[in-house]
């Protein structure tokens, strides 16, 4: 496996914290008795989702150029990319230009999740299923609710997986507040007329 385990190295070496107001640290949440996991909406270079889930006392994270859907058909790629710190969850703001990843970030969506994934009718790890690459969970945010899976796939070639929404009774419900953020209410235009 190319990342056994989740590490912030790759995050802080990006990073120059005396000049963007991205959080350093994983102090928060880590006691809590639910993971977190939380969709931030992230206008860079290219728009796109940032997926992450609490593993470890980090935020895993996916890049989801397509964002998250609640209909099961459609099965979004999901790019690896550095584990995050925990006090990212609740980041919402802008990235200085000249910055890693410049742009302004929502919260787009935040809660908490469950780990649904078992085998021969017992509860499999997190850990263990993010190193094979077969995730599922249920979902209790303020916009997607439910069971999704987070699935590694080998069909692009690469290290890419793919999330989809799993059968249950919230498979297909339009989801709500699609442009506004789960913290603040306020939509990207909002968040990035802040100085
Ligand atoms: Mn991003």
């Amino acid at each position: 496996m190319k990342k056994a385990k989740t590490d912030l190295k790759t995050y802080k070496a990006k990073r120059d914290f005396s000049k963007t107001p991205e959080p350093k640290t994983s102090k928060k949440s880590v006691a809590l008795r639910h993971p977190v996991f939380v969709v931030q909406e992230h206008y860079a270079s290219h728009k796109h989702f940032d997926f992450r889930l609490e593993i470890d006392g980090v935020l895993a994270s996916w890049a989801v150029p397509k964002g998250i859907s609640s209909d099961p058909q459609e099965k979004h790629l999901a790019i690896p990319t550095e584990d995050h710190p925990m006090d990212y969850a609740t980041f919402e703001g802008i990235i200085p230009e000249g910055n890693y990843g410049a742009g302004t970030v929502m919260v787009w969506d935040i809660g908490h999740y469950e780990n649904i994934k078992t085998q021969n009718g017992k509860l499999v790890p997190i850990p263990d299923c993010y190193k094979k690459g077969r995730i599922e969970i249920e979902l209790f945010g303020k916009k997607l609710q439910g069971k999704y899976a987070l699935i590694k796939t080998k069909s692009y070639g690469k290290d890419y997986w793919l999330i989809f929404k799993m059968l249950d009774s919230y498979a297909g419900k339009p989801i709500k507040n699609k442009t506004k953020s789960a913290l603040s209410g306020r939509t990207m235009k909002e968040i990035a007329s802040d100085s």
